[in-house]
């Protein structure tokens, strides 16, 4: 497809059919298409939405919660990728609880975690489990590695997620998805024909400016031709069948369940959790987390922005009260969610 538009920025520039709304469901997709400066060369018709695959951006309120609930109620150290610290919860973030008193590392993988646990017993590590397919292998293998090991002071707090049911909690909001390549490299395409099947259009592609908007403009003429479609426009990496070794390690571990995501909800088999065999590795279940119903009470509209309701800039607290020194939401903590990206980029739309 992409060989019959020999100049793919030139094509995206003059559109001129009808209008067309495209989700990009990951948040390093999100970051590129800000950085490159992508949004600026597409026609008005073109309109891009930033979707709910920042992992940071869509975890929700009670998660926040229940971590700081672990950290001060039960003591154990926190370990955890630096973008949640900040996160607010509903009454405080974790940086607010390390002002109390509690114990919270900052780790750049899983496998730190377990090590971490390993190398200080006296501790009760919990590592904060949140992001996609393309890591929860990752966190798997720190829980395989304290399994064989005999490290019982380690156990992690899932917050992890799947992208089908958000492409299908999302497709009213969008005419096409760029789906994320590295999802897909290990998942494969099936589910893009299932989607496909249920009418509903992307296309996979990598991460770099050229592969994005080759991508775009691939949807873009598959969509003036009136029909559902789906492509594979990042063939080198991703796969019909994907990495079934990893699916299969993950599945050993794992279990689908509900998951809520922030400003969307509860959608249905959308969260991985531990195994019951694995309970001991389980930190809601090792901790008896009591059910924390999280409530943020602001006038934060990140839902709207996951959903391409509104933009950043819309929402009131934009850019005031609402900065990447100071977020109010989970969109403006990450790099990777909408808002940062928006306000880093300066607000381009
Ligand atoms: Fe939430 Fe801040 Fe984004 Fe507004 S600008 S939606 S407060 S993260």
């Amino acid at each position: 497809m992409s060989e019959t538009i020999t100049d793919p920025k030139s094509f995206l520039q003059k559109y001129d059919g009808p209008e067309i709304r495209i989700m990009e469901v990951c948040g390093t997709h999100t970051h590129e298409i800000f950085r490159q400066g992508v949004r600026r060369i597409l026609s008005p018709k073109i309109r891009l939405i930033s979707g709910p695959g920042c992992p940071v951006c869509v975890t929700p309120v009670s998660y926040i919660d229940e971590a700081v609930y672990l950290a001060l109620e039960k003591g154990c150290t926190i370990t955890t990728f630096g973008d949640l610290v900040r996160v607010p919860g509903s009454k405080m973030s974790l940086a607010g609880a390390r002002a109390e008193g509690a114990n919270i590392k900052v780790v750049y993988s899983p496998a730190d975690a377990e090590k971490y646990a390993e190398e200080h017993p006296e501790e009760q590590v919990v590592f904060l489990s949140v992001g996609f397919e393309t890591t929860t292998p990752t966190d798997v293998i720190a829980v395989k590695k304290a399994l064989n090991a005999g490290i019982d002071n380690f156990s992690i707090l899932t917050a992890n997620k799947t992208m089908p049911g958000a492409y299908d909690a999302m497709a009213s909001s969008c005419d096409a998805y760029i789906y994320p390549g590295h999802v897909h490299a290990i998942i494969g395409t099936k589910i893009c024909e299932d989607e496909l099947a249920k009418g509903v259009s992307g296309v996979v592609t990598g991460f770099t400016g050229d592969e994005i908007i080759t991508a775009l403009a691939i949807i873009v003429k598959k969509f003036s031709e009136g029909k559902p479609f789906f492509v594979n426009a990042y063939p080198r990496v991703v796969t019909a069948e994907g990495s079934p070794a990893a699916v299969a390690m993950v599945d050993k571990f794992m279990q689908p369940c509900d998951a809520d995501w922030r400003g969307i909800g509860v959608i249905p088999d959308s969260g991985m959790e531990l195994r019951d065999e694995y309970a001991a590795y389980d930190a809601r279940k090792k901790y008896a987390i009591p059910s924390l119903n999280g409530e943020y009470k602001t006038a934060c509209r990140c839902g709207e922005v996951l959903q391409g309701k509104i933009e950043p800039n819309q929402c009131p607290l934009f850019g005031k009260a609402c900065n990447p020194d100071h977020p109010i939401g989970a969109c403006m903590v990450s790099g990777e969610g909408a808002c940062s990206a928006f306000y880093m980029y300066g607000g381009e739309i």
